[in-house]
């Protein structure tokens, strides 16, 4: 019987060998750019907010397979979100990556899903800026969106 560590290590590959929401999207979405120069990876985010909900949201850039795989989960996790619920959402997924402040009110009803298979990572502490690169991307992307 495959053992846990073994689903999350497909569920990161198949995001990475399929990355959903992949592509552009053209203005007036709005997008923001983050590297990790430690590894190499270059993210962009694009995402496109109507009346407070992120109606789309695509990635490009290239990378390791954690930081693909994680913005690819990403981008299925929020769409459809209001900009509200991404924001919990970074918030309960930086926390799982032992990165939250603690001042931050951290929901942790919140599902993460597919997006637990990241977990693994935080035993590596260089590989934790590779899964949350996509993430703060897309906080920069919803900052900009509300200029
Ligand atoms: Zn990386």
């Amino acid at each position: 019987m495959p053992g846990i560590e073994d689903l999350y290590r497909e569920i990161i590959l198949d995001h990475y060998r399929t990355p959903r929401n992949r592509g552009e999207l053209p203005p007036p979405a709005v997008y923001s750019e983050g590297n990790n120069p430690l590894c190499g990876d270059d993210i962009r985010v694009y995402l496109d907010i109507t009346d407070g909900v992120v109606r789309d949201v695509k990635f490009s850039g290239q990378g390791c397979s954690i930081s693909q795989s994680s913005t690819s989960m990403m981008t299925v996790a929020v769409k459809g979100k209001t900009v509200a619920e991404v924001k919990a959402f970074v918030r309960r997924f930086k926390h799982m990556m032992t990165l939250s402040d603690e001042s931050e009110q951290i929901d942790e009803s919140i599902n993460l899903g597919d997006i637990e298979a990241l977990q693994g990572v935080v035993k590596f502490p260089v590989r934790i800026k590779c899964a949350t690169l996509g993430w703060n991307t897309l906080l920069e992307a919803l900052t900009a969106s509300t200029k």
